[in-house]
């Protein structure tokens, strides 16, 4: 006798992307467990977002919340080169593809935490410190085994729970996609990532303030400069593996305060800079996914791929996908079959995401594509048509779609001829 179903569906991770899929399913009315490894409010990374969340943040009816705790607020993204002589101003607002431009700025322990509340008050049964061992898969159902917290100082206990599918969103720990190797590597983005979080750096005027600051380097490294508290900002390099190899071996704060030093339109932004956290480094190696689906699983946000963060694509890509995810999940339970051809059409869309998202990414790491994006004057539709996926509209009108054929042609003529003057290399 097949054992009997604790829940319709088990979630592996309570990040964006867990919460977004509990908060879908629990409200559809499925019967939902959310397992999360850590207990929140805990930090991580990737604190700027793109305009398409808003979209999510309705869906799931948590959006009143986000207007009301007051994250700084992000109309776009100004990209600055090295020696600060150019800054290109990207405001979400000169897209009419964008529904809701301004965005937010988020101390993501603070927005994780809203979102996994929002998560249990939409209905989902949510179980922080139980991190998830193993998913079994049978004809019947899946079999998810876990280990919760320890009681009174004795051993974590471990238990089962039986599920009709599992959603993986455990972020880049991707429980699945490492089981069922899935994964395929970018070398080409091979990055490291040394951040921290500050107090008196200077900020934009008016509509600017909120602004993600993006400040490229000569050596196609990048700093990134993020307002997200009325007193901190969160300021983190990202190299490229290559040129990191060939520094010296120094600490991380040194490491920084150095990097900060050479590049000089970081320099003066950080000139009365007082560091408040811990230097933390990561590795942001990107990677995709062969699959994001298949019989009774599927994988959401970071899980199953990650992208280099240059345009803040990760929490975008995370909500969306599970929303999706969640929905496609609902549908093929109450069609009954929640097997791999029923969520053909989920996969697709994470393919076409995920590559949308890539070919940017690729290309801010060419001199080519840095050298236009910083030219005077850009030619509007062209650059409206860059704004709208750097906004987290991927999928926009045809002649969108046509004005990106041609920028990225444009990128293209510009390696080959470099027809525009350069602004980022000696
Ligand atoms: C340096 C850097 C900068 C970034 N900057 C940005 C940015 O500015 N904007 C942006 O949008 N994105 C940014 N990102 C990307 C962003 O951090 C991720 O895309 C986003 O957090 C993905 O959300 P997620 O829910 O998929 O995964 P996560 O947020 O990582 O959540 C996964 C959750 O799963 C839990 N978990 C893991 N394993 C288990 C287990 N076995 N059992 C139970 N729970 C488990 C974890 O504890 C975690 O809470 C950046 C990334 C890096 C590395």
């Amino acid at each position: 006798m097949p054992r009997e179903f604790d829940c319709d569906v088990v979630v592996i991770g309570g990040g964006p992307a867990g919460s977004t899929a509990a908060s879908a399913l629990a409200r559809a009315g499925r019967q939902v467990v959310l397992l999360e490894r850590d207990r929140f409010p805990r930090f991580h990374i990737g604190e700027s977002l793109l305009a398409s969340v808003n979209d999510v943040f309705e869906a799931i009816g948590v959006a009143d919340r986000i207007r009301a705790a007051g994250f700084p607020k992000k109309w776009g993204a100004s990209f600055i080169t090295p020696d600060g002589r150019v800054e290109r101003f990207a405001d979400f607002a000169i897209s009419n593809e964008v529904r809701a431009p301004q965005t937010w700025q988020v101390p993501r322990e603070r927005l994780d935490m809203l979102l996994l509340e929002h998560a249990a008050a939409s209905g989902a049964d949510v179980r922080q410190g139980h991190r998830v061992l193993d998913a079994a898969f049978d004809d019947d159902g899946v079999t998810i085994s876990l280990r919760a917290p320890a009681i009174d100082g004795g051993p974590a206990p471990t238990s089962t729970i039986r599920s009709r599918v599992v959603i993986d969103a455990s972020g880049r720990a991707g429980l699945l996609s490492r089981a069922f190797s899935l994964r395929v590597d970018e070398p080409t983005l091979a990055n490291v990532a040394i951040f921290s979080h500050y107090a008196g750096v200077p900020r934009g005027e008016g509509r600017r303030a909120g602004d993600i600051r993006v400040v490229a380097r000569r050596d196609l490294g990048w700093f990134w400069l993020i307002p997200i508290s009325d007193d901190l900002m969160s300021v983190g390099v990202v190299l490229p593996q290559s040129v990191f190899l060939t520094l010296p071996k120094l600490e991380p704060d040194v490491l920084l305060e150095r990097l900060i030093g050479d590049t000089p339109a970081t320099a003066r932004l950080m000139r009365q800079a007082e560091r408040k956290w811990p230097v933390r480094v990561e590795t942001d190696f990107s990677f995709g996914s062969r699959a994001y689906a298949g019989d009774r699983w599927i994988i959401v946000g970071d899980a199953g791929s990650f992208l280099d963060p240059v345009f803040s694509s990760g929490v975008a890509i995370a909500l969306e996908s599970a929303l999706e995810g969640a929905r496609a999940v609902d549908r093929a339970l109450a069609g009954g079959r929640v097997s791999a051809p029923a969520f053909a059409g989920f996969d697709r869309r994470q393919r076409q995401r995920y590559a949308a998202f890539r070919r940017f990414v690729l290309a801010f790491y060419t001199p080519a594509f840095r050298d236009l994006f910083f030219s005077d004057d850009p030619p509007k539709h062209m650059f409206r048509a860059v704004v709208t996926v750097l906004a987290g509209y991927w999928r926009p009108s045809l002649a969108t779609r046509a004005w990106l054929a041609l920028f990225f042609l444009s990128v293209r003529l510009q390696q080959r001829l470099g027809f525009a003057p350069s602004h980022v290399q000696e």
